[in-house]
């Protein structure tokens, strides 16, 4: 039975991310949720004019008020949804986006202001109305601003009251009943409402700025805990590349005094010392190999990436001096580098040459090392697309087992049949070509087929591709 190809594409997105604040994205959704909701309250206020107009319900609502409502709501409205439209995708514009909300907030309480007059105030419950912008002011807003709208809502929504009782605008009443009259007549009885109303609406205001203050702190405290083990765990890395750092100089002397007995510089050793020197020396490769691994992958883990250390780079050059680097290795075990892109014209990325150099040679060496001596085989070639270059490392080795792909790029992790094929590996060097992907916002594929090889393909955004990126401050790459 014939392996099937399997593959896997890897996206860990980029470093240079900027994962939005939830505040930010809290607000970005209720000034969504704020506009389409105004559309059904426009709906709303046409279904009203309707039954004003044909005049099945017992009340005198005249159209006319639910035409100016309308017509006031439909203009903000679009007005809100055109200035929403540059601001929701921009994660940095959150002062932008809590002046949209309340300006929002504003216009709609001068629209139920208007509407409660034209109902009779108090003959109808679009008080409650004005309840429900306090309460989400109180999520989205610092505690006093809040509490600055619940106040704000309470004067529109008392303010047509009062007028009527000061005798500046006109007393409306759509049941044509005592009651009102008697409110209007009577300075205390408005008051009474007034406050009533004030109180209520203050009540509420406390009640729910309460549980979301709490729930703002439990947020803080989680943000904080969460760049405290971020902190720690930059300082783990940091001591264990300190710690490495130590080994590497004691570590070298070994290996060189090994080497000087090794190849006789010390005089002939009798053969089974000379056995066991040989056997010493190739250990020290591994363990040099594993700490200048656990060195780099350190370094990496530990970089502050900004943009400011990406400049641009000619991707082409680079795999060429990698392609040259591997044939060095390849050639003892008549391994065949074949390079299909030296004659490419440059293709520039913005980049880390030192890392991006480290990233190829790890790809390039790992092709050599499980591929067969004599009849292997491992092919650079890159394939252009608009505004991105795909870079391509294909052997013809042992492949890599289907359930051992998900984890190839976990620190140590070694398959099997890897081991067996080559013991000196350290299980880092794909763990290295992780982070330089990140730290480049590239994204890779892997593609296998035991016992017939494997090919790694990353890609890359162009130049042209990552300025408009940058210049359009977006940054995210899932
Ligand atoms: P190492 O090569 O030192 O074991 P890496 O992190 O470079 O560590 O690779 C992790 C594992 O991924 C390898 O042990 C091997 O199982 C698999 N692998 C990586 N590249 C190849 C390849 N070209 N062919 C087959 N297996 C590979």
């Amino acid at each position: 039975m014939t392996e099937k190809k399997h593959s896997f594409f890897y996206n860990w997105g980029s470093v240079t991310t900027i994962v939005p604040d939830i505040r930010t994205q809290e607000m970005a959704a209720r000034a969504k949720w704020f506009i389409n909701m105004r559309w059904l309250a426009i709906l709303a206020c046409t279904i009203g004019a309707f039954i004003a107009m044909t005049g099945i319900v017992p009340a005198d609502v005249r159209p006319i008020d639910f035409f100016i409502t309308i017509a006031f709501l439909s203009i903000t409205n679009l007005f809100y949804s055109r200035i929403g439209r540059n601001l929701f995708g921009d994660k940095s514009r959150g002062r932008e986006l809590q002046r949209l909300l309340l300006c929002q907030m504003f216009g709609d309480f001068t629209a139920l202001s208007f509407l409660t007059y034209s109902l009779g105030c108090i003959e109808t419950p679009m008080g409650a109305l004005f309840m429900a912008h306090i309460i989400l002011a109180t999520i989205l807003f610092s505690r006093w601003r809040s509490l600055v709208i619940a106040v704000a809502g309470w004067m529109y929504a008392s303010v047509p009251l009062m007028l009527e009782w000061a005798g500046i605008i006109p007393e409306r009443s759509i049941f044509e009943g005592q009651f009102k009259s008697m409110v209007n007549a009577s300075l205390g009885v408005t008051l009474g409402f007034v406050l009533a109303s004030g109180g209520v609406y203050l009540f509420c205001w406390y009640l729910v700025s309460e549980i979301s203050s709490s729930l703002k702190l439990r947020e803080r405290q989680l943000e904080d805990a969460h760049q405290m083990l971020i902190k720690i765990d930059k300082e783990k890395t940091q001591s264990t590349l300190l710690a490495t750092h130590e080994l590497k100089a004691p570590f070298a002397a070994i290996k060189s005094y090994v080497y000087t007995l090794r190849d006789g510089y010390c005089g002939p050793l009798p053969e089974k010392a000379q056995n066991v020197v040989t056997r010493i020396g190739d250990r020290c490769d591994q363990i040099s190999n594993r700490i200048t691994d656990i060195i780099h992958l350190s370094n990496l883990r530990t970089l502050v990436v900004t943009e400011m250390n990406l400049a641009p780079v000619d991707l082409i050059d680079i795999l060429c001096a990698e392609a040259r680097e591997g044939a060095l290795i390849a050639e003892p075990r008549k391994i065949k580098i074949i390079n299909l892109v030296e004659r490419h014209p440059p293709v520039y990325i913005m980049g880390s040459s030192d890392h991006l150099k480290t990233l190829f040679s790890n790809l390039i060496q790992n092709a050599v090392n499980y591929s067969p001596e004599n009849t292997g085989r491992v092919v650079i070639s890159v394939e252009n697309y608009p505004g991105k270059i795909e870079v391509s490392v294909q052997d013809n080795g042992i492949g890599i087992p289907k359930d051992a792909l998900d984890k190839i790029f976990n620190d140590h992790f070694r398959s099997k049949n890897a081991v067996a094929h080559h013991a000196g590996g350290t299980g880092l060097g794909l763990s290295i070509v992780k982070e330089v992907v990140v730290l480049h916002g590239a994204s890779i594929q892997v593609e296998s087929i035991v016992g017939r090889g494997s090919s790694f393909a990353i890609s890359f955004k162009t130049i042209e591709a990552a300025q408009e990126k940058h210049n359009y401050g977006e940054h995210t790459d899932n």
